[in-house]
């Protein structure tokens, strides 16, 4: 009979970014929380540079921003050496991401199509995960949340009242349990829910090694009659073989390592030494449901895509960044009743999306003949400035609204990080995780109103450079434009709004 630890508010699987992340938003909110990680040790060398490199999207730079943590992740990665891990980033043109490895740039992207958006122009990051990690962990830590590690989940079982985990023989009680691990998710397993999607096509490489003669190969990104290769002297290979996939689940030797190089390249490449390598695969599965009872997904083992494109981070911060008030309010017993619900009617599309465009990668990135034609009318669109602009938009996450059934063209998007007229941002007064009422117009009748929401209604009246025609708007925990009102609608009442996402009023 496993020993029984005490309860906690919710149990959350997995202490990678996205349980991290998610520890520290329920935190915030007041919950008790417990990490139960299977790992005893945080530290990979895959999460190093160069592999633990991840393009950070617009999303989660607001993200972190909101919560105070962009500027620590800012710091910690800039005593890294990104520029050198990321060939991309030597360029002299600023490279603004990539569509199955054809790139485009910033010079060429036009804010412009993006008028909701605040500031401008678009801030891109690329950080280390290491780096993402130990940010995360570090203020986990300071907000109180218990980490477990070496805790592998093994299994769950749930009732009306919470749910018990089993992890490294020991038993845990929770009121809620959230499977934050990873694309192979026990939590997601023991739940049973469906997993489905379109199966692998490839097995792709990330390697250090020794060559005997890296003249061998050409630098850069090369589609080939038999797959695809990135160099960058003297040892950094990226490389993806069409094999279904089969190679993903045995152990990358030197010797395979070199047959698949000289496979994808075509060249009579000796690789003397395997310093590192890993492989993935471009199977693009979604979770049939992001809950099932008290059990919820999040992050990878709700979605797993190829890292083409570098969204599946970002993909999983945003679920965090969505769920982490809304279970909070659950737990408070002040959520509406469709609150939580709405954590995978607005996430689960953007997933699914997601999906789509990595396996419009692969149909690019195939070695056949229509493919190389598909890549040759890519390059063109991306070269031009509406192409440009498009990629973009899509890779930066710049576009991301959800459907909450408004008029108003801000409701459903980021808040527009507003430079208020006292020289602070929007984003810093969103650092305590509750909704804020901001009013350009100081109203008596608006602070009254969200004064009938004590400790989960903030209320700003600010003055902003550029109000963008805005003259009231409810922003969400999560950052999202939850009701606006423009100059023209000044009587205009947020109430309805407020009851929707914050229940009824408490005062
Ligand atoms: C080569 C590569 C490059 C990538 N580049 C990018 C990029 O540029 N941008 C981007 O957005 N994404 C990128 N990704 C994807 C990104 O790394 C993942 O989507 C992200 O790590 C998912 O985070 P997660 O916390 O959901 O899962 P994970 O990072 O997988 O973390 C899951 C955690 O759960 C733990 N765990 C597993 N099983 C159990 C269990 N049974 N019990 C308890 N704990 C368990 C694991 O040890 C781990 O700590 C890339 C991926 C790869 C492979």
């Amino acid at each position: 009979m496993p020993s029984i630890s005490p309860s906690h508010d919710v149990l959350i699987a997995g202490a990678g970014p996205v349980g991290l992340f998610l520890a520290c938003e329920l935190r915030l909110a007041g919950c008790s929380v417990l990490v139960l990680e299977r790992d005893a040790d945080p530290h990979a060398p895959l999460k190093a540079l160069p592999f633990g490199l991840r393009g950070l999207s617009v999303p989660t730079i607001e993200s972190l921003d909101r919560r105070g943590l962009l500027q620590p992740l800012k710091d910690r990665a800039a005593r890294k050496d990104i520029p050198g891990a990321a060939h991309w980033m030597k360029q002299p043109r600023r490279a603004g991401g990539h569509f199955a490895g054809i790139q485009f740039f910033h010079d060429q992207v036009d804010p412009g199509q993006w008028p909701w958006r605040l500031p401008d122009p678009v801030e891109t990051l690329a950080a280390d995960m290491a780096s993402i990690e130990a940010v995360l962990y570090e203020r986990a830590e300071a907000l109180g949340v218990e980490i477990r590690r070496g805790r592998p989940v093994e299994a769950v079982a749930q009732s009306d009242e919470g749910v018990t985990v089993y992890a490294g023989g020991q038993a845990f009680l929770g009121q809620w349990l959230v499977g934050c691990d990873g694309g192979r998710s026990a939590v997601r397993k023991a739940m049973g829910i469906g997993f489905t999607g379109t199966a692998p096509e490839f097995t792709g490489y990330s390697a250090l090694v020794e060559l005997e003669d890296p003249a061998l190969l050409a630098p850069g990104r090369h589609y080939t009659a038999t797959g695809m290769y990135t160099f960058i002297a003297p040892g950094t290979i990226a490389m993806v073989d069409f094999d279904g996939g089969a190679s993903h689940r045995t152990p990358a030797t030197r010797e395979h390592v070199e047959a698949v190089l000289r496979k994808v390249s075509g060249a009579p490449v000796t690789v003397t030494s395997l310093e590192l390598a890993t492989t993935w695969t471009d199977r693009a599965y979604l979770a049939a449901d992001y809950r099932k009872g008290r059990v919820l997904l999040a992050g990878d083992a709700a979605h797993v895509h190829s890292p083409l494109g570098g969204q599946g981070l970002n993909l999983g911060l945003g679920d965090a960044m969505n769920l982490g008030w809304k279970l909070a309010a659950a737990i408070r017993g002040r959520a509406p009743a469709d609150l939580l619900d709405s954590y995978a009617r607005e996430r689960r599309p953007v997933a699914a999306q997601i999906l789509d465009w990595s396996r419009a990668q692969v149909a690019l990135m195939r070695p056949e003949p229509a493919s190389r034609a598909l890549e040759a009318i890519v390059r063109d669109m991306i070269a031009t400035h509406d192409g440009a602009t498009y990629f973009a938009g899509r890779v930066w996450g710049v576009g991301l609204r959800y459907d909450l059934g408004d008029a108003h063209p801000l409701v459903g998007r980021s808040a527009p990080d507003f430079a208020l007229a006292d020289a602070t941002r929007l984003n810093r007064h969103l650092h305590d995780g509750n909704s804020l009422l901001l009013d350009f117009n100081a109203r008596a009748a608006l602070r009254a109103i969200a004064d009938r929401w004590p400790g989960q209604l903030a209320y700003l009246a600010a003055e902003a450079d550029n109000r963008l025609g805005v003259d009231a708007m409810l922003i969400r925990p999560d950052g999202i434009v939850a009701w606006a009102s423009s100059a023209a609608q000044a009587e205009a009442d947020p109430s309805p709004a407020i009851k929707r996402w914050l229940g009824a009023p408490t005062a």
